[in-house]
């Protein structure tokens, strides 16, 4: 019984680590970015669930100090890059929540950014947009 677990257990692991890798090459980039993010986020709290029961299996003698390395090693890059894909994503979030509330202004309807203080069409000082 201890063994079907374990061996579950490292098969759930491995389940994990390698499919995100698989999903990534085969769905590729640029949908809807807020679900993206949002699968990322879920992404990634599996990924932390999968290295504690990682290094559960090691101290209870299931996985070789080697196979703990490898797959810890694997998990790990997988983080950084999802990490870095996360950094991204949110990036490119606040730039297109800037356009949303992108305003005009009063005096010319030239459109202006939310930090323009000042029209950069006619120059008329701008309230800072609610
Ligand atoms: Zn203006």
């Amino acid at each position: 019984m201890e063994m079907i677990g374990g061996l579950g257990l490292a098969g759930l692991a491995l389940y994990f680590v390698l499919r995100p890798l698989f999903d990534h090459d085969l769905v590729g980039r640029g949908s809807s970015a807020d679900t993206d993010l949002e699968a990322l986020f879920a992404e990634r709290e599996a990924l932390h669930r999968a290295l504690k029961e990682l290094d559960l299996d090691r101290e209870m003698g299931r996985l070789s100090a080697e196979e703990h390395q490898a797959q810890r090693r694997a998990y790990l890059l997988r983080v950084a890059s999802l990490l870095q894909e996360i950094d991204q994503r949110s990036a490119g979030a606040e730039q297109s929540a800037t356009a949303e509330v992108e305003a005009r202004c009063p005096h010319c309807a030239y459109p202006r950014r939310a930090e323009d203080r000042y029209c950069p069409q006619c120059g008329a000082p701008l309230q800072k947009p609610a």
